[in-house]
């Protein structure tokens, strides 16, 4: 049985990096591939082996479980390098990037760009119509994106406008980009004056955007098409705005509910009454009852935020502090000794209750 070392054939040292693996893999390759070595089954072998090698050690795991248990057989541990599929990936790839790496003008996309919108609060809430200013690259539209001035373009004589060159070696071809025209198959002889040569130009793009009732803080919107314009025809880039919603003196968000501490005087508390709360969309009233206690929260339903996806609202929950006056004059602590005289036991369950309970524990 034969044993093979894919380090050895691959020529890189057992610790080589990716990057030396892919370098090595590249140059050997080329070395190889059938193209150029027509006839050649030697040639054709090696090339096997050497996209074998590369399969397994390019891949992180593989390449482990090779490192630990090594090459055994053909059939053996590495019956999961699937090499008639995986060849045409990498050949493809490999070629593509060997011919291309003269810098071959291709329709590209456009840059994906991002906008920061600040939003106030009610915005967020009520949703808005904002138009944006968005500095962006666009097509140049005096050359289309060509970037030569009119009749200032002339058919590639390298490659007779066709953008690419052809070698024939054997029975096989070989089609290469235009390294004079850059798969153009025109040269510029005079720029565009607009945008220098460029192609494109830098201009503020108006957009105008819908954001939705209820968007919250931190969502990005996408805006196909919307950020920079493909290179030679190629798909526009897209937008991204990200949302940043202004917090709110009085209103804590949290999903599609809103929070508010209402503070109430301790009289009202004890005796009841209507106290003006605010919404977010202006002052109201809730009707307290006597006896009620701080930290005591009230749900106004549908007060909330409007949920973005489906129908409805979410809440709106009042927090109650009771604040226990400060700075009592001559007559108002008077008046507070006596009720404390007049006070019963029942008047306080919560502190009856405490006060039974230390009793219960301390004094057994
Ligand atoms: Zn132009
Ligand atoms: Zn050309």
């Amino acid at each position: 049985m034969e044993s093979i070392d894919y380090y050895e054939i691959l020529q890189i040292e057992r610790d080589s990096s990716g990057e030396e693996i892919k370098r090595s893999y590249k140059r050997l390759a080329f070395e190889f591939h059938p193209d150029r070595n027509p006839g050649n089954p030697e040639a054709e072998e090696k090339f096997k082996k050497i996209n074998e090698a590369y399969q397994v050690l390019s891949d992180s795991n593989k390449r482990a479980r090779y490192d630990s248990f090594g090459h055994i057989s053909a059939e053996g541990i590495f019956t999961d390098v699937d090499f008639e599929s995986g060849f045409g990936d990498i050949f493809g790839n490999l070629f593509e990037e060997v011919f291309n790496a003269g810098g071959a003008e291709k329709a590209r996309r456009g840059r994906d760009l991002k906008y920061s919108l600040d939003l106030t609060f009610d915005e967020s809430i009520d949703g808005c119509e904002k138009e944006l200013k968005i500095p962006r690259r666009e097509t140049c539209r005096d050359c289309s994106g060509s970037g030569a001035a009119r009749g200032g373009e002339v058919i590639c004589t390298s490659c007779g406008g066709r953008g690419e060159l052809r070698y024939s070696q054997g029975l096989f071809a070989i089609k290469r980009v235009c390294p004079t025209c850059g798969g153009t198959g025109k040269r510029i002889t005079k720029a565009c004056a607009k945008c220098r040569g460029e192609g494109h130009v830098l201009a503020e793009h108006l957009v105008k955007v819908k954001v939705p009732a209820g968007i919250s803080d931190g969502v990005r919107l996408r805006m196909r098409g919307e950020g920079d314009s493909g290179h030679l025809n190629g798909p526009g880039g897209d937008l991204y705005i990200e949302i940043h919603v202004e917090e709110h003196p009085l209103f804590r968000r949290e999903e599609q509910d809103l929070y508010c501490t209402v503070p109430i005087e301790f009289v009202q508390a004890a005796l009841g009454a209507e106290i003006e709360i605010p919404t977010h969309k202006g002052k109201s009233t809730i009707k307290i009852p006597a006896g009620t206690q701080s930290g005591q929260t009230f749900r106004l339903k549908g007060k909330g935020v409007p949920r973005l996806e489906g129908r409805g609202q979410g809440d709106l929950y009042i927090q109650l502090q009771v604040e226990v006056p400060v700075r009592l004059n001559k007559k108002q602590q008077l008046l507070l000794e006596e009720f404390a005289r007049a006070s019963q036991v029942e008047n306080v369950p919560m502190v009856k209750r405490f006060v039974s309970r230390v009793q219960d524990i301390f004094n057994k």
